[in-house]
């Protein structure tokens, strides 16, 4: 039973269904064969599909390997596309995911490259945010919509406001907030936005790029000139066009999809009060799929009991941290305030568009059972 759609999605039946058909378009869009000709213009109308997702227009998406890429392209793009024309600073905050912190960092090597992080309490109050990062005359600024591991909703459109009056380019990683809440980077107001696809039903290895000039940044990645040179190799046409399937989906249930959300996190919740079961949560409004909590244990050993003994799957925190091989306390959690032993308590747990209500009995009956005997 999986509860760490967080982490990533499985794909959608529909995609399954159209797989094999998918597979055989085997021919390299850029080709001059009729059938080449074909799928070119079917990327093209997954382009359209996603810039009528994000409500901007096709020549402003590009699609990348995901997320990370993405984050990649225009934290570096940016600085080596204005490499020699002005001293560098960035601003972000410290609970961002490494595939943007890590860029930044990188980037800190060079004698005209510095940044610092926004207090988590001013980006959350953008009336105070503005003298902050006023202070150091950014030159770009990369926040998230939404936190992978708490949910935090961060209010962007306000942000974009204030930096917009000073001309402070604004990246947005919108990983976890898309699909889950509404995301339209018009009326954000943002210059650039990345996200990838296999947090929303399609399969890994797809990102998107959202460039409001796509003259903004200097490629990661140049070759063939695909993706108009911003991101150069032969399309991941069965990515890409699986990806229609996936934002056509949303589009059609929209609606259903944040109902289903919120039935899930509020039937979760009841279910641990009539249970009476002992939880603090870290965040109470963030994104309807995502609940970070803490119970009285430590949460990896409620993450492995719940795995190994009921096959439940739920997480301690962001899967790209299991990959380092020194296990450090989250740096999300530390950074929102927690103690570290509040941090070794917590737990993440995520609904998809597939978890039914029974589904979360037996999670609850089994947390029950686990804090029973271990507690
Ligand atoms: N940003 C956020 C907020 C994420 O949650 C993730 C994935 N956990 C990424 C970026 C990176 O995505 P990917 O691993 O698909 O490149």
């Amino acid at each position: 039973m999986y509860f760490d759609y967080a982490a990533t999605t499985p794909v959608l039946e529909e995609i399954k269904d159209m797989a094999f058909d998918l597979l055989c378009k085997y021919e390299n869009p850029s080709s001059a064969h009729l059938k080449s000709k074909g799928i070119k213009e079917e990327i093209e109308a997954t382009r359209q599909k996603v810039a009528e997702f994000l409500n901007t227009t096709p020549e402003h998406i590009f699609f990348t390997s995901g997320a990370t890429e993405s984050n990649n392209t225009v934290i570096k793009g940016y600085y080596y596309k204005n490499k020699g024309i002005k001293q560098h600073h960035y601003c972000t905050s410290p609970i961002e995911h490494p595939s943007v912190l890590a860029p930044i960092m990188y980037l800190n090597r060079f004698d005209d490259f510095s940044y610092n992080y926004i207090s988590l309490q001013n980006l959350l109050n953008p009336s105070s945010f503005e003298k902050e990062v006023l202070a150091k005359a950014p030159t770009f600024c990369s926040f998230m919509l939404a936190n992978n591991e708490t949910g935090t909703i961060f209010p962007i459109k306000e942000i974009a406001s204030v930096l917009n009056k000073h001309k402070t380019y604004l990246h947005v990683d919108a990983t976890q907030a898309i699909g889950k809440i509404k995301v339209d980077a018009q009326k954000l107001g943002i210059d650039a936005l990345s996200f990838s696809g296999h947090k929303m039903f399609a399969p890994k290895g797809i990102g998107v790029l959202y460039l409001k000039d796509p003259n903004s940044v200097t490629p990661l990645l140049h070759g063939g000139g695909q993706e108009k040179g911003v991101r150069c190799g032969t399309e991941n046409v069965f990515a890409i066009l699986s990806l229609k399937i996936a934002l056509q989906y949303f589009t059609d249930h929209i609606e259903q999809i944040e109902t289903h959300y919120k039935r899930c996190k509020s039937y979760f919740l009841q279910l641990l009060e009539v249970n009476k079961i002992d939880y603090t949560l870290n965040e109470e409004n963030g994104l309807p799929n995502i609940i970070s909590i803490r119970f009285p244990m430590k949460g990896d050993a409620m993450a492995d009991i719940l795995n190994f003994k009921y096959g439940i799957m739920i997480s301690v925190g962001s899967a790209c941290s299991e990959n380092k091989n020194e296990k450090k306390l989250s740096h999300v959690l530390k950074n929102i305030g927690l103690e570290d032993h509040e941090v070794q308590k917590t737990t993440r747990i995520s609904f998809g568009i597939k978890t039914a209500l029974e589904d979360i009995d037996e999670l609850v009956n089994n947390i029950n059972n686990v804090l029973a005997v271990y507690h």
